[in-house]
C-alpha cells in the first residue's frame, strides 16, 4: 500500500506519518534523506542544490524498490508533478492532503522554517486553491472530524494529561499507554449526536472506555487505577459491562 502525503511546507506531514505509520512501514521523506546525506540534524529544512539533487535520486530509488515489495509505504511529497501523480495512482496510491489552513502554515513557516518556505507555501496555496474542492470530493482529504482533531493535536502540548486516565498524551502514538493515536472526544458525551465538534483529545482506549459518559465519575484519573484495569466499582451500583461499546464515543476513535 502506497500512501502519498501532500501539502504545503510546515503543514504537519511528518507528524501525520509519525502518527499513522506502523512498525515495519517504510517512510520516504526527501527532507530526511537530504539531512542524512548532508549530515544535518533531522529537523533541518535547508538543503543545497547538490544535496537536493542527490536526495531526489535516492528518493526515486527508494520508491522504486519499495513498490516492488509487500510493504506499506508513506511517501511525503509536497507537490508531485502530474506525471509522478499518475505513477503513484498506477500503484493504487492513497493520497492525503495535509492542510491546516493558510494562516497557520504561513505563521509556522515564518517562525520555524528557512527563508523561502513561506514563498513555497504561498505558491502551494496559489496552485491548489481552484483544485482543492475537487480533491476533497475525490476523497483525498479526511473525514469531517479529522479537521477538529487536527486542530486539537496542533494546540496540544505533548505530555498533557488525559482527562480520563491522567496519564500523559503524546502525538507519537508509540509513547501512549495504549500504543494508539489520540482520539477526539466530546466533553459533552452526547455532543457527537448533536453535531457538536469534538473539543478535546483522549487516549484512544480511554475514549472507548468512556462510552456515553455514564462512568465519568469513576474514571481512572479520579480513582487512581490504571486505564488498562477494570473501572472501580461504584458503591451500590452494578458492575459496568465492558464488552459493549456504544456508539458515539467509539465512533470518534481515529482509525
Ligand atoms: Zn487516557
Amino acid at each position: 500500500m502506497l500512501h502519498v502525503i501532500m501539502g504545503p511546507p510546515a503543514a504537519g506531514k511528518s507528524t501525520f506519518v509519525r502518527e499513522h505509520a506502523a512498525e515495519g512501514d517504510i517512510i520516504i521523506d526527501l527532507d530526511h534523506i537530504a539531512n542524512v546525506l548532508a549530515g544535518k540534524p533531522i529537523d533541518n529544512h535547508e538543503h543545497t542544490g547538490d544535496v537536493l539533487a542527490v536526495a531526489k535520486a535516492a528518493r526515486q530509488a527508494a520508491i522504486d524498490t519499495a513498490l516492488t515489495r509487500e510493504v506499506t509505504v508513506w511517501l511525503i511529497h509536497t507537490n508531485p508533478s502530474p506525471k509522478q501523480r499518475a505513477d503513484y495512482e498506477k500503484h493504487g496510491a492513497e493520497f492525503h492532503t495535509i492542510d491546516p489552513g493558510k494562516q497557520t502554515v504561513m505563521a509556522r513557516c515564518k517562525a520555524e522554517r528557512p527563508h523561502g518556505s513561506a514563498i513555497a507555501a504561498a505558491q502551494w496555496y496559489d496552485e491548489h486553491k481552484p483544485k482543492r474542492r475537487g480533491a476533497r470530493q475525490r476523497g483525498y482529504t479526511h473525514h469531517a472530524h479529522d479537521v477538529p482533531r487536527k486542530r486539537l493535536l496542533l494546540a496540544m502540548r505533548d505530555g498533557e494529561p488525559c482527562w480520563w486516565c491522567g496519564l500523559p498524551m503524546h502525538k507519537d502514538k508509540r509513547r501512549n499507554w495504549d500504543g494508539q493515536a489520540l482520539a477526539a472526544d466530546h466533553s459533552n458525551a452526547h455532543g457527537a449526536k448533536n453535531g457538536e465538534k469534538p473539543d478535546r483529545l483522549l487516549h484512544s482506549r480511554c475514549n472507548s472506555q468512556r462510552q456515553d459518559g455514564r462512568y465519568d465519575d469513576r474514571r481512572p484519573a479520579l480513582t487512581g487505577k490504571h486505564p488498562s484495569e477494570p473501572l472501580a466499582p461504584q458503591v451500590g451500583a452494578q458492575t459496568p459491562q465492558h464488552g459493549q461499546q456504544d456508539g458515539d464515543a467509539a465512533a470518534f476513535v481515529w482509525k
